[in-house]
């Protein structure tokens, strides 16, 4: 396709415009988990925050076609892209025929009971990416995740966004410290998965995740349920969006998670009746 010159400024621009407005808009979002520090998750207004992709990307509904079903390579160095978001080799579906449903930034004491109590409803285990300061102020909710048979994956101690750009030893701090208050609650339940909030992934990130046995966990639906559009948005964004082998983002926590609660009475019965619904293995080998 020709384009006038035109018509190719007024791309340009609008590109721009939506790359700048992007950088500050994700920019103002991480700092705020970052600024309010432990004890807010249990406040009416809670942090909020969410796992929006990076500027560059939509939130997509697509599943992934350049995910690697095998999981993440060794050589991380090369920078894969599932829907506009680098992922450095992150796993992004389950490497299986079984769809995943994953839970972030909790635990939170208003959503995360519900959440638990639906999926016990419907019988399925799913995959919670935990926050450590959450985890550390409710132990009780990490300790009620494991009896149900759920697999924890390590989400940062406060939800750093920017932790990918930071050094090999910060990132590694952070991720032990998380890893230390999930097993202050739950010693024995293995944390088998990282994600990197806000699908910032970079190779330290994943590197140091898989040097301390985790595997680096991304997406493929995201029907990105933190921007609050409602129950029936988010339930057909990931009922269409959903292939075999689909790792669903979801949250249980930073902000008003009221719309995914509701949405997973509708999420649950579909998908269920379609496919093997799981929790990623907690011992993968
Ligand atoms: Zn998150």
């Amino acid at each position: 396709m020709r384009l006038s010159p035109a018509a190719r400024s007024l791309g340009i621009v609008l590109l721009v415009l939506t790359a700048l407005l992007g950088s500050a808009y994700a920019i103002a979002r991480s700092l705020v988990p970052d600024g309010l520090g432990s004890g807010v998750t249990t406040s009416a207004t809670g942090p909020h925050y969410g796992d929006q992709p990076p500027p560059s990307g939509e939130p997509g509904t697509r599943p992934s076609r350049s995910g690697d079903p095998a999981g993440p390579r060794k050589d991380t160095g090369e920078a894969e892209i599932v829907d506009g978001i680098r992922t450095y080799g992150a796993r992004s579906t389950t490497g299986t025929s079984t769809v995943a449903l994953t839970f972030d930034d909790g635990p939170d004491p208003r959503y995360t009971p519900q959440v638990l109590a639906i999926l016990r409803d419907f019988n399925v285990t799913a995959t919670f990416c935990v926050v450590g300061e959450n985890a550390s102020n409710h132990p009780d909710l990490i300790q009620a995740i494991v009896a149900d048979g759920h697999t924890l994956c390590n989400h940062t101690w406060n939800h750093d966004v920017t932790l990918g750009a930071r050094s090999p030893d910060r990132i590694r701090a952070d991720l032990l410290r998380t890893t230390e208050a999930i097993r202050a609650a739950a010693p024995d339940a293995p944390i088998a998965y990282y994600r990197q909030p806000g699908g910032a992934w970079t190779y330290p990130v994943v590197s140091v995740a898989q040097e301390l046995g985790m595997i680096p966990l991304h997406w493929t639906v995201d029907p990105a349920d933190w921007r609050v559009p409602g129950a029936g948005h988010i339930a057909s964004t990931v009922t269409t969006g959903v292939e075999p082998g689909a790792v669903v983002l979801l949250h249980d926590a930073g902000g008003d998670r009221q719309g995914t609660v509701d949405a997973l009475y509708r999420i649950l019965p579909d998908l269920t009746s379609r496919f093997q619904v799981a929790a990623l293995p907690p011992d993968p080998t």
